[in-house]
């Protein structure tokens, strides 16, 4: 009798009080309805194993439910699903316990990020998930800060700060936990920092070790033998004081029977390698892949897709890890596709360098030498004295958007980008500190054409966007579905034949995995960057994605996706699914501009200091991205916006409070007024460009994308 009693008990334990340990992460095919980890296990492969979703009833995928994140910037978090509930995050790091099938709110917990801290986050206040162990989630923070969430009520358990807070440091990634130790990088390459991953106790939140990706200060003793190697492939003494870069902000994985933890590690501080280590050097480990020890920190390899990289060349895409049969040999690799171009398969036990292939145009170097596992440059890579365009541009053949991949098909898929951009060497570089970009490049090309037909038509034909699937053991492309917009979701695929991607014109689209079929697609009211998951309860699969427009082309540029004006909404589908979004709001009408102010040479000159200092935010061109202010819209308030106010805000600071910084250290008072007129110069255009027909609008617009089009052709 006592024996049934504790049966029952056992089976009558609530679901929601499993804890997450070393055995469940390493088998996440015993939870199949489960999402416990970032890329749903440990290899990042995001296969689903679920099969209810099939592509013969996918076409009846319905809303099943949606949660309303209340936010309006970039979106990129994969969800976790653990015991009936979603743990998803938002921009400014915020996180949400909903019930997964229903989407009744649970908690949410709000790290109350200072708002001006986002001005040291290149690529939008995003945040791409929370990890899970023990009872507990733990989150990074966009202002360094690891915080140990009960899993249950989203109370505090402990928060441990991961950065000097004296530099513009950001934590966008989700953390990886291996065995208790939480494993957290951050961000900041841009501006000038000095790369590093930390792993913390995840019971009290305590450092347990510190594996610096860049040397430090060479008066300084070394951290680690592996930074005493690193020091030989450096020249000069700018790097270590502008930081180094070498930032690990995304990309993880981990073989537990390797015991390896692969990390990936982004671009240099400043970009340009002529002006970061003007003696030239392979600068290690910017750019690399590195496989560490997770218990120790300890390096064990690295290989460096990107030697001296000079072009924002990151390594820090997503790493997948698969058992491909390779000349009739069944080989553990590790696969990336980094912003380089070039698609790497590598012997993930050594490093050592498998194949490597162009999958997008890449005009940097010819082919990598499979002797030596070093690129081999072409003349285009030397921008030395003269600028060069080179592809692809800095958004990289593929960012952090998540590939996944299909083991039945043998195929990865990659939400890949073409693209270009001009790399040019500062003759007199200075070092700003504070929340500046610190490229190393030679500024004073940054006038772009007036007219913004022109503008958004030369770039709709030069960055492109689309779904590639690639066959990682022929290294060849299979099939491709060319998108609207150069920026798009992270993929999703099934065991069922499926692959699922958002799109960022504002869809989601199921297609099958061996064929690129297009299956299904649904409208979400703003684009998608975000990989989707799938989960099981009750015997029912559901799909789950954020939509939520942002990242840094989307500030940079207007893109299709930026104009719904939709929240962000974490949106869940299922067979049958009947539910409803609410409608996309319309758009609002065109303020009179204020008064014209200036002269045509502080028109110009203003145009040259906003591309400098607030176009990466703003928009190219005063182009609103629909994520923050399209500044033509100050006419809203005709006696506040003077150039006075409009000085005390960008002089003064005095919307601290909604992130938007005092500019005073890099901006005059004329400045600051040049700026303003520019502003209002573009608002009196577009106040007038309302008043033409429509008739003539779209002909204006047909004419200039075919000025557009010539000029892509050019560049
Ligand atoms: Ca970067």
């Amino acid at each position: 009798m006592r024996i049934v009693v504790f049966l029952l008990l056992l089976f009558s334990r609530p679901a929601s009080n499993a804890a997450i340990d070393h055995a469940q992460l390493v088998d996440v095919n015993s939870t199949p309805g489960s999402w416990l980890t970032h890329g749903r296990s440990y290899h990042e492969e995001r296969q689903s194993p679920l099969t209810e979703i099939t592509p013969n009833n996918v076409g009846e995928l319905g809303l099943a439910w949606y949660f309303d994140t209340g936010t309006r910037r970039g979106l990129e978090a994969s969800p976790l699903v653990i015991d009936g509930v979603i743990y998803s995050t938002s921009s400014w790091s915020k996180v949400f316990a909903n019930d997964a099938l229903s989407g009744e709110l649970i908690w949410q917990y709000d790290p109350q990020v200072p708002r001006a801290w986002g001005v040291n986050a290149c690529c939008d206040v995003v945040n791409s998930g929370v990890a899970a162990w023990g009872d507990n989630l733990y989150l990074g923070t966009l202002d360094g800060r690891l915080v140990a969430l009960n899993r249950q009520t989203g109370d505090v358990i402990w928060e441990s700060l991961t950065i000097d807070p004296s530099r513009p440091y950001t934590i966008t990634g989700a953390p990886r936990i291996i065995k208790g130790n939480v494993i957290i990088g951050n961000g900041g390459a841009e501006y000038g920092v000095r790369g590093y991953v930390s792993s913390y106790d995840a019971d009290d939140g305590s450092l347990r070790w510190r594996f610096f990706t860049v040397p430090g200060n060479p008066n300084e003793p070394f951290e680690s033998p592996a930074m005493k190697m690193a020091a030989e492939t450096w020249t000069g003494e700018l790097w270590w004081k502008v930081g180094g870069g070498g930032t690990v902000w995304d990309s993880m994985a981990y073989d537990a029977d390797l015991d390896l933890l692969y990390i990936g590690v982004g671009n240099g501080s400043p970009w340009n390698r002529h002006v970061r280590s003007p003696g030239g050097g392979d600068n290690l480990f910017l750019s690399s892949i590195v496989a560490l020890k997770p218990e120790t920190g300890e390096y064990v390899w690295h290989y460096q897709t990107t030697p001296g990289d000079s072009w924002d060349y990151t390594a820090t895409q997503h790493m997948i890890l698969a058992d491909l049969t390779i000349d009739g040999v069944l080989v553990k690799v590790l696969m990336q596709a980094p912003k380089n171009g070039f698609f790497y398969v590598l012997d993930r036990a050594n490093g050592e360098l498998i194949s490597a292939e162009k999958y997008v145009a890449a005009t940097w170097a010819s082919h990598i030498d499979l002797s030596t596992g070093r690129p081999v440059e072409t003349e285009n890579a030397d921008h030395s004295i003269e600028a060069k365009t080179t592809k692809p541009a800095p958004f990289g053949g593929h960012n952090w958007q998540p590939m996944a991949f299909n083991e039945t098909t043998g195929l990865v898929y990659i939400p890949a980008m073409e693209g270009l951009a001009p790399y040019s060497t500062a003759r007199d570089f200075t070092y700003l500190p504070g929340g500046h970009w610190n490229l190393g490049q030679s500024e004073g090309n940054t006038v772009l054409p007036g007219n913004q037909y022109l503008i958004n038509a030369v770039i709709k034909r030069i960055f492109t966007g689309h779904l590639l699937a690639w066959d990682p053991v022929r290294q060849k492309e299979i099939w491709r579905v060319e998108h609207e917009t150069m920026w798009n979701g992270g993929v999703l695929t099934t065991a069922a034949n499926l692959v699922f991607q958002g799109t960022g014109d504002g869809r989601l689209v199921a297609y099958r995995a061996d064929s690129g079929e297009q299956l299904w697609d649904t409208q979400t009211l703003t684009g998608v960057i975000a990989p989707p998951i799938s989960y099981q309860i009750d015997g029912e699969q559901y799909i789950a994605v954020m939509a939520g427009w942002g990242g840094a082309p989307t500030l940079a540029f207007n893109l299709p996706g930026s104009s719904t004006g939709a929240n962000g909404r974490l949106l869940v589908y299922k067979l049958g699914g009947e539910a409803s979004l609410p409608e996309a709001l319309g758009a609002s009408a065109i303020p009179v501009p204020p008064p014209r102010h200036g002269t045509e040479e502080t028109i110009v000159a203003g145009q040259v200091l906003y591309n400098t200092h607030c176009g990466r935010c703003h928009g190219a061109g005063l182009i609103g991205n629909g994520l923050l202010p399209d500044l033509r819209d100050m006419g809203h308030d005709q006696s506040a916006n003077t150039p006075e106010v409009f000085k005390a805000i960008v002089l003064q600071g005095a919307y601290v409070d909604l992130g938007m910084v005092s500019f005073a250290d890099v901006m005059s008072e004329t400045d600051a007024e040049a700026v303003y007129d520019y502003i209002v110069d573009a608002a009196h255009a577009r106040w007038e460009d309302q008043d033409a027909s429509p008739l003539w609008r779209d002909l204006e617009a047909w004419f200039m994308d075919l000025v557009g089009a010539l000029i892509a052709q050019f560049i």
